[in-house]
C-alpha cells in the first residue's frame, strides 16, 4: 500500500532507500524590526534568514510578493516560519509564552498546520513554555469583548499578518513546510506591543535556535509503515472486557494494574470511569474488578475470591497457556526454567502458577547457576513478549546444559510478538531511522527497539508524535514506522500526519503477514 500525504507523488522500494537530500536552512518571515532582531540575534546557523514583512495583512503580503520577485534564492529555504508576537487571548497564557499554530484563520479561510504538536514539544524541551492552538488573524486591534469571542471559538491568539503571510501566493506556490510561532505579549497591537512585549521578544530570540532544529528536520520523506503492528487480538479483547463491563455494570470498574501497557489506551479508559488500581487492597468491597492482559498469579485471584470482589478475567488466553503448562510441568516434578524479565507481571504471574518449582532465567549466565531439583527433569517456559532470537540463545543454553529439557507444546512468544519483530527488521533494513509506538513499560514495544538497533538502525520508543526529537530526523528521508501490540493505531496515524508538517510524506506499508487471530470474550461480559 502507498499513499501520499500532502502532496502527491508515487513511490516503489527503489524509493525507499535511505538517501540524503539536504535542505537549504531556516527562512523566517517577522512583521516588525523588534521582532525580526530579536529572531536574528537568536541564530545558531550561518544559512538561517530573517525577512521583516511589515506589520498587518496588506502591508505584508505586498512585502513577501516583492521580496519573492526579486531574490529567486527565498524559494530554496527547507522550511518557513512566521515568528512574531501575539495577543494572548485565554487568560492561562502569559506574556512571553508561545503559541505554535496547528491551524491560521482570518476569519474566512483556515489553513492547518499538521507539524504543530511536535514543534511546541521541541519549544518545550529547549525550556520554554509552549503550546500548539488555533491562531486568529485580524484586521484592527481588538477590544477585549472580541477577545473573548475569539477565545470562546477556540482560538488561542491573535495577530495581524500570518493569515495573508500563509496565504501569499509566492508563499502557496512553494509547497515547503510551513510553522508559525507567536510569542504572546498581551499588550494589544502596534508599537506598544512591543515595549510591554520584552518577554515576547526574549522568548522569539530563545524559540530561533528551535525553529532552525525544525528546518533541518524537514524535507520529503518516505514512511516504511511495519505490517503488522499496533493491537493484537488479546490486547483488543482486554480493552472490549473493560469497555464491555463499563457498559454493563456501569463506573466505576476497578481494573488491577494497567489493563495493558499503554499510558493512552489506560488514559482513554480512566475516562470513561475504569480505576486503574495496583493491588486489590484499593478495590471496595464487593465492587468489579478486571484482571489486566498480563494474568495473575492464583494467590490474587485467592484474594478476590476471599474479598467477595466480581472478578472479569482479561488475562490473554495466550497467557493462560503458559500458566497452564507451568502447573502441569509442576506437577509432573519438573524443575521450571521460566525465560522472561523479572518484575514484568507477567512473569509474576506465571511464576505464581508453581512457585516451587519455577526459576526465573533472564539470561544465558543465569543458566549455569541453576540448581534443579533433578537434572533430568527441566523444563522451560517463556514469557510472551520476549526478543525471538535473545530467548533462543537462553534456551539453547539451557539445552546444552540439560539436554533432556521439555519444551512447551507450542512456542510461548505469541503470534502478535514474533510478527512485530519480522515486521520491524523488514522496515528498519531501508530505514534510516524506526520510530516505536508503545509505552516505556510495553515489553514487546521495547523488543521492537532493540530489534531494530540491532539490525543497525537508530530507533526510538514514543508514546506519541510529541516525543519526536527533531534532531533525529535531520538527514533521515525513509522512517520506518511500527506500534507495539498494545499501541493503538491512532497513533501510528497521529505520527504519520506530525511528520507530514515537516514535508511530503508517502506512506509504504511492507506487510511480513497478516493476523487473523481472535479470542472470544469471557461469560460476565457477554451479551
Ligand atoms: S502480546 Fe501476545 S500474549 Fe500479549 S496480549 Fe497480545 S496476543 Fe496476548
Amino acid at each position: 500500500m502507498t499513499e501520499t500525504i500532502s502532496q502527491p507523488r508515487t513511490a516503489d522500494d527503489a524509493d525507499v532507500r535511505e538517501s540524503a537530500s539536504a535542505g537549504a536552512g531556516l527562512l523566517v518571515f517577522a512583521p516588525l524590526r523588534l521582532e525580526a532582531s530579536a529572531v536574528r540575534r537568536g541564530f545558531t546557523q550561518s544559512s538561517s534568514r530573517v525577512e521583516r514583512t511589515g506589520m498587518g495583512a496588506t502591508r505584508a503580503q505586498k512585502s513577501v510578493a516583492q521580496k519573492y520577485a526579486e531574490d529567486s534564492h527565498l524559494g530554496s529555504f527547507s522550511g518557513l516560519v512566521v515568528m512574531g508576537t501575539a495577543a494572548g487571548l485565554t487568560g492561562d497564557l502569559h506574556p512571553g509564552d508561545l503559541v505554535v499554530a496547528c491551524e491560521v484563520s482570518d476569519g474566512e479561510t483556515s489553513i492547518t498546520l499538521p507539524g504543530a504538536d511536535l514543534l511546541a514539544a521541541e519549544l518545550r524541551r529547549a525550556g520554554l513554555t509552549a503550546r500548539a492552538g488555533k491562531i486568529r488573524t485580524v484586521g484592527k486591534l481588538i477590544k477585549p469583548a472580541q477577545r473573548a469571542e475569539l477565545a470562546a471559538e477556540g482560538f488561542l491568539a491573535a495577530d495581524m499578518e500570518t493569515a495573508a503571510l500563509l496565504a501569499a501566493p509566492s508563499v502557496a506556490a512553494d509547497g515547503r513546510p510551513l510553522a508559525v510561532i507567536r510569542a504572546v505579549s498581551d499588550s494589544g497591537f502596534g508599537p506598544g506591543m512591543v515595549s510591554g512585549g520584552l518577554a515576547a521578544l526574549r522568548s522569539l530570540r530563545a524559540a530561533a535556535p528551535v525553529a532552525e532544529k525544525w528546518a533541518a528536520a524537514c524535507r520529503e520523506r518516505t514512511v516504511l509503515l511495519a505490517g503488522p503492528r499496533s493491537f493484537c487480538a488479546g490486547v483488543e479483547r482486554a480493552i472490549e472486557i473493560v469497555e464491555r463491563a463499563l457498559e454493563l455494570r456501569g463506573a466505576p470498574v476497578y481494573v488491577r494494574k494497567q489493563i495493558v501497557h499503554n499510558t493512552r489506551v489506560v488514559a482513554d479508559l480512566e475516562q470513561r470511569g475504569a480505576v486503574f488500581v495496583d493491588e486489590l487492597d484499593e478495590v471496595p468491597d464487593g465492587a468489579t474488578v478486571v484482571f489486566s492482559a498480563h494474568g495473575v498469579a492464583p494467590a490474587v485471584r485467592d484474594a478476590a475470591s476471599d474479598r467477595g470482589l466480581s472478578v472479569i478475567d482479561a488475562t490473554c488466553p495466550l497467557v493462560s497457556k503458559v500458566h497452564a503448562e507451568a502447573r502441569r510441568f509442576a506437577r509432573e516434578g519438573y524443575t521450571v526454567a521460566l525465560i522472561g524479565h523479572a518484575g514484568h507481571e507477567e512473569v509474576e504471574g506465571t511464576l505464581g502458577e508453581a512457585p516451587e518449582s519455577t526459576v526465573l532465567v533472564q539470561t544465558a549466565a543465569d543458566v549455569a547457576s541453576l540448581e534443579p531439583r533433578d537434572p533430568a527433569k527441566v523444563a522451560y517456559l517463556m514469557q510472551t513478549t520476549l526478543a525471538v532470537d535473545e530467548a533462543a540463545d537462553v534456551a539453547g543454553a539451557l539445552r546444552d546444559r540439560f539436554p533432556q529439557m521439555r519444551a512447551p507444546g507450542s512456542d510461548d512468544i505469541c503470534y502478535a510478538t514474533t510478527n512485530r519483530q519480522v515486521a520491524v527488521r523488514a522496515v528498519a533494513a531501508d530505514a534510516g531511522l524506526v520510530l516505536v509506538a508503545g509505552s516505556k513499560n510495553s515489553s514487546n514495544s521495547v523488543r521492537l527497539v532493540e530489534r531494530s538497533e540491532r539490525a543497525g538502525t537508530p530507533a526510538h520508543l514514543i508514546d506519541g508524535a510529541t516525543d519526536i526529537e527533531l534532531s533525529w530526523l535531520s538527514g533521515v528521508s525513509v522512517v520506518g514506522l511500527t506500534a507495539g501490540a498494545s499501541a493503538p493505531p491512532a497513533v501510528v496515524s497521529e505520527i504519520i500526519t506530525a511528520l507530514s508538517g515537516l514535508g511530503t510524506v508517502t506512506v509504504t506499508e511492507r506487510v511480513t503477514t497478516t493476523e487473523s487471530v481472535q479470542f472470544g470474550l469471557p461469560r460476565e461480559v457477554r451479551r
